[in-house]
This record gives structure tokens, sequence and C-alpha cells, in this order.
């Protein structure tokens, strides 16, 4: 067995009121099988393993427990489709906090482990797909160099679980800057007192913005800091045609990384209307909602934060006002950089915003596929496309030359730019379902061959050719699906 000696696991979750966690060990499983490790990212976090398999698998499904571990599931809140819960980890352990050889700190959490107490019902555990799809996604995300929660291993259980059929078990172990959520502080709000929610804010402050510390109000300054990274997140994911699909106020850290890859998707054809997921039937979280959702969700931090605004709940309301109205701002503006980038506009000018939204208006006309678009324009001559010949597109690439002639720097350096924002390749909806439909019969190859083209979207190699086309005919029905 390995000696573990390279991890450096700390427990400092546990030194908050014990309101907020619940001490348990996962389930065990019957028979565990690595099916994937992240060896690179357990390098980055200083974990040295051996290459025993069974072992890392004993590991990574909970079978086998760190010597002194503190293992915890976290009991938190959430607003879900509007309406608010009591939830906490239904089916998650959290096996500690690895402090990384340069002083980080990282969760590190199995997803499909076992029930809790938080488990309302449900069998506490995960199928393979879903979590190899959590894998593949967060890891795509991470390349597109997008904050998010990061994939360590998939173990596969052994035993099935029941959902509309019965499917294999697996669990993901997850790795992220904390799993502190919006709902974390909904819960601390609702269900405890201010003591309890200023040492939950402490604690944050500590973990993510200790340099708020000093600050006369860093509870306001907490605010403001969760308030700007996930306005830059939310806009991030406007670049790429990411659709969350779940936004619910549980969904969100206060890191501002990306978390919980249920129902998500990358758009293909472009609509601001885009939503995939067979839960969101009224289109809340649509892409073109998701600005709007961050900011609502916001907004549910915010009343949370209020008995730590100030003592005046009049002034603390005023305060956490102005805060939410700087969502747009922020937003605003970090998506204009990040359009800029992608039209290869080196220098800003005010006619940008509406260059970019006029593309985009004819690309929802034309239902032109997000991402191939994007990298097309990037070539310098763009590739032979029909819809490339119609006048509504021409008149929009004239103004397009025309804008990016008065840059001041050199053509080349705009397509370099263009070729590191647009990415080449995004997880395709049709790839993802062919390699996940592969995986559950038991053939990991293809996932292994998309996961590892995903490692470097923007480039253009022979190997990830195959993956930088569309599906010829999008699947107008495809659906994402929640909690299974
Ligand atoms: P999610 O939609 O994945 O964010 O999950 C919402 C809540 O449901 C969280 O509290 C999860 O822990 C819980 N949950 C999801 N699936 C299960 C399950 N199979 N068993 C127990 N709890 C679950
Ligand atoms: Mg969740």
């Amino acid at each position: 067995m390995d000696s573990f000696n390279s991890w450096h696991l700390e427990y400092s979750y546990t030194e908050l009121p014990e309101q907020f966690f619940t001490r348990l060990n996962p389930t065990t499983v019957s028979r565990p099988k690595l099916l994937l490790f992240n060896t690179e990212l357990a390098k980055s976090m200083g974990i040295t393993l051996s290459d025993d398999e069974d072992m890392l698998a004993q590991l990574f499904s909970g079978n086998k427990l760190i010597e002194g571990g503190d293992h915890i599931a976290q009991a938190y809140a959430g607003h879900q489709f509007g309406h608010f819960s009591i939830l906490g980890d239904g089916r998650a352990h959290l096996l500690g906090e690895q402090i990384t050889p340069d002083g980080r700190r990282f969760d590190i959490q199995l997803k499909g482990s076992g029930p809790t107490p938080y488990s309302r019902g449900g069998d506490g555990r995960a199928a393979l797909g879903p979590m190899l799809r959590e894998y593949l996604i967060s890891e795509s995300m991470h390349a597109l160099n997008i904050p998010s929660t990061r994939s360590l291993a998939v173990v596969s259980t052994g035993d099935g679980v029941m959902r509309s059929s019965q499917l294999d078990g697996a669990i993901l172990t997850r790795i992220a800057s904390s799993h502190i959520r919006v709902g974390t502080f909904e819960y601390a709000n609702r269900m405890m007192g201010r003591e309890e929610l200023k040492k939950l804010a402490d604690y944050a402050i500590a973990r993510h913005y200790p340099e708020l510390t000093d600050l006369e109000n860093p509870y306001l300054g907490l605010l403001n800091a969760v308030i700007e990274r996930q306005a830059k997140l939310v806009a991030s994911w406007m670049h790429v045609g990411f659709i969350h699909g779940v936004m619910n106020t549980d969904n969100m850290t206060i890191s501002g990384e990306t978390i919980d890859y249920g129902p998500c998707a990358f758009m293909d054809i472009f609509s601001m209307d885009a939503v995939f997921s067979s839960i969101d039937t009224q289109g809340r979280y649509k892409y073109g909602s998701q600005a709007h959702a961050a900011q609502w969700n916001l907004a549910r931090l915010a009343d949370s934060l209020l008995p730590l605004l100030d003592e005046d709940t009049k002034s603390a309301i005023t305060l956490a006002e102005e805060a939410i109205a700087s969502f747009g701002d922020i937003f605003n503006q970090a998506w204009i950089s990040g359009m800029r980038r992608k039209l290869g506009l080196l220098d800003e000018e005010a006619g940008d915003f509406s260059l970019a939204q006029n593309l985009l208006e004819w690309m929802q006309s034309a239902r032109a596929d997000y991402t191939r678009t994007f990298r097309d324009l990037s070539q310098e001559i763009l590739p032979e496309n029909d819809s490339y010949q119609l006048p509504s597109f021409q008149e929009w690439q004239t103004l397009w030359h025309k804008r990016r002639r008065k840059d001041k720097g050199s053509l080349d350096a705009s397509i370099d730019l263009m070729r590191k924002s647009n990415p080449a390749i995004i997880p395709n909806n049709h790839h993802v379902e062919e390699v996940l439909s592969s995986a559950e019969d038991g053939d990991l190859t293809p996932f292994l061959a998309l996961h590892e083209a995903l490692q470097h979207p923007f480039d253009e190699t022979p190997s990830n050719a195959r993956y930088r086309n569309p599906a010829l005919l999008p699947d107008p029905h495809y659906q994402t699906f929640c909690g299974t």
C-alpha cells in the first residue's frame, strides 16, 4: 500500500460551527475499478501516488481511507429555479484539503460516494455516464482558460444504480479551490445567527480573498469580489458558447470557479435562446439569460450578507443594491473585451459592441455554428461556405475589415490573437454523446482520444481534425440531464 506521504491534508472547514457539516465516511462499494486518473493534475497538487491501479481504485472510491482523515458532507441551501430549499452534499464526501507544495489549498471531494443526512431520499450514488461527462467537460473548461473545478479520477463501483433503467455506478474525485457556494451563505443566514454567518464570511475571505481582511468593510468587499469574479466567469462562458444549464444558487461558487456539470452543453447553432437541459422547461437558464441569472443569484448572496454589511438594515440594503447594480458594467466590460479578442480587434473603439452584436444577430438568423464561425474568421482567408456568400454576412464583413484596419497593430497580430481566443474544438454535443456511449459499453478509447484533443483546444492538428466539424445536422431535440 502507498504510504500517502505526498498528501498534506488539512481540515480547516471542520473548524466552522458544526451546523455547517456532518462528519461521516463514504459508503464502501463492491468492485472499484480505476477508469481515469489525472496524473498531471495530481502532480500539480503535489500528490505522487504509486501507479498501482487497484490501490488508486480503493482510494478514489472511498473504500480505503487516508489515516486520520476527517471526512465530511457539507450543509448548504439553495434557490433552485427560483425556489428556496435546504440541500447539502447528498452524495459527496469531502476527504480533506490538500495543501500544495506552493501553499495553495484544494478540496478533494468524492462525488457519488454514498448517502448522507442531506440525501433527501436520493441514493447517494452517481451513474458512470454523468461522472465521465463531468470529467471531460470540466477538464475541457480548464484547457479553455475558464476557471473551473477539476477532475482527478473516475472509478466505477461495480454496483448498479437505478435511474430510468439500471446503470453502472461511478465516483468522481472533484478538486475545487473550495466548495463554498452562494447557497452556503443562504444556509447560514436562514438557519443560524449572525455570529455563525460572520464565521463563514471570515473563513471565505481568508481562503479566497485574504487581501480584503483589512478593509473597513470586508463583507462588502467580499460581495463585490464575488460579483466581479462571477461576472467575468459568465462572460467567459458566453465567449465559448457554454450553457451551464442549472445555475441554481447552490451551483455558484464563492471562488468564481464553474461548478456542477450536470445538464451543461456547448452551443452548436448560435441562438440566444439555446437551452438543452431537460428540466429547464421555461428557459430560465438559457444561453442569453445567464448574465441575468448570475446577477439574480448574487442578489441572493447580497441578501444573505445583509446582517454583516451594516448594523442599520436600511444602509445595508443600500450597500447591497449598489453592489448588485455594478454587475452589469463589469459583465459588459468583460464581455466586450473577450469579443474584441475573438474578433481580432487590438484597440478599443466605441462601435465594437454593436459590431460584435451584429455578428451574433447574423449568426442567429443564418443558423451558423458558433465555434466554427469564429474559427473560420480567424483564418487568413475565409473558408468557402454558402452562408459567407450571403449579402447579410458580406455587409458585416466589410464593416469588420474596415474596423480592423483602424487598429495600429498588424494583421498578423490580429490573426494570432483570434487563434488564441477562438477554440478550434470544444466538446461538441454529438462527439460527447458518441464517446460516452462507447464508454458505457466498456470502450474508453474514443473518450480518451476526445479528452486528449480537448486539452489543446486552440491547436489545429491532423489528430483533432475529426473533432473540428460541427454535426451536419445538429439534433434540435438534444437534451441533457441533471442529478443522474
Ligand atoms: P445538483 O443538481 O447536482 O446540483 O444536485 C442538487 C442536490 O441534490 C444536491 O444537494 C445533491 O447533493 C443532491 N443529489 C443529486 N443527486 C443525488 C443522489 N443520487 N442522491 C442524493 N442526493 C443527490
Ligand atoms: Mg449542485
